[in-house]
């Protein structure tokens, strides 16, 4: 399914993508637009949701360059009608880095927020005088989106943002496996909850969507984690073993190198 996405442009040597369902949502939300206030309603609207995905990349980004100076290589960046994705070739063991990076997202949304909110602050006041769809209330609407993807981002629900927080927090007390099983069972317990607050209090549907995805990528990626050390294992009895068979033979030991 991710394979169905279109290249746009590198941003700092990654490849930006947008998933072809991501049309879909610019021509809903332009109808959306169109009948509300016909033309200004749907131009506005358009250009409300590109700016917010602008953002959802900035997010990305800050994720991306974190990781990239600890040696991860970041190939692409994808966005989805959900958000975005940033694809790491992996992610850091140490719970430090995997903290730092992980943070690095959210900060740049409060960082927009701040600037955008600094930026709009006289047309804050005075909120009659800012026309509906007019260039001040598109800022208006997104330092206000802003902070709520930051806030959002921050939920512990794994593998979003707050989720990995959560399991490098842990894993600064337990192994990195039994972390991330933790992040993932609380996000079992928690994705649904925010899901239906999404769905039937705030009526945030594609909020709701995304909760039930995660429900299903936390339970991929501990599977993943789980499969990793697993392997890791193999490779680490593999080696064991042929240095005890090198050493009964009297053969040099040979050196095994597993995955990663
Ligand atoms: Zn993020």
């Amino acid at each position: 399914m991710l394979g169905w996405s279109i290249n746009l442009f590198r941003v700092f040597g990654i490849q930006l993508a947008v998933h072809a369902s991501f049309l879909l949502l610019l021509g809903y939300v332009g109808y959306e637009g169109w009948v509300e206030g016909q033309l200004p309603g749907m131009l506005w609207s358009v250009a409300l949701i590109v700016a917010f995905f602008i953002c959802v990349v900035l997010h990305e980004l800050g994720h991306s360059l974190t990781a990239r100076r600890y040696g991860v290589r970041v190939p692409r960046i994808l966005l989805l009608p959900i958000g975005g994705m940033a694809q790491f070739d992996r992610i850091p063991r140490k719970p430090a880095e995997e903290l730092l990076i992980t943070i690095a997202g959210p900060a740049v949304n409060f960082l927009i927020a701040a600037l955008l909110f600094a930026a709009v602050w006289r047309g804050l006041i005075n909120t009659e005088d800012v026309p509906r769809y007019s260039f001040n209330s598109l800022v208006d609407e997104l330092w206000f989106w802003n902070l709520v993807m930051g806030v959002f981002n921050l939920l512990p629900v794994f593998p979003m943002d707050g989720g990995r927080i959560l399991r490098a927090t842990l894993a600064t007390q337990m192994p990195y496996l039994r972390a991330t099983w933790w992040a993932a069972l609380i996000s079992k317990i928690l994705a649904p909850v925010f899901a239906c607050i999404a769905f039937f209090i705030l009526d945030w549907k594609m909020t709701g969507v995304l909760f039930l995805f995660i429900l299903f990528a936390g339970d991929a990626e501990y599977k993943q984690t789980l499969r990793q050390e697993q392997e890791e294992q193999y490779w680490r009895e593999r080696a064991r073993q042929a240095v005890e068979a090198g050493a009964v033979s009297g053969e040099p030991p040979l050196i095994m190198h597993g995955p990663n």
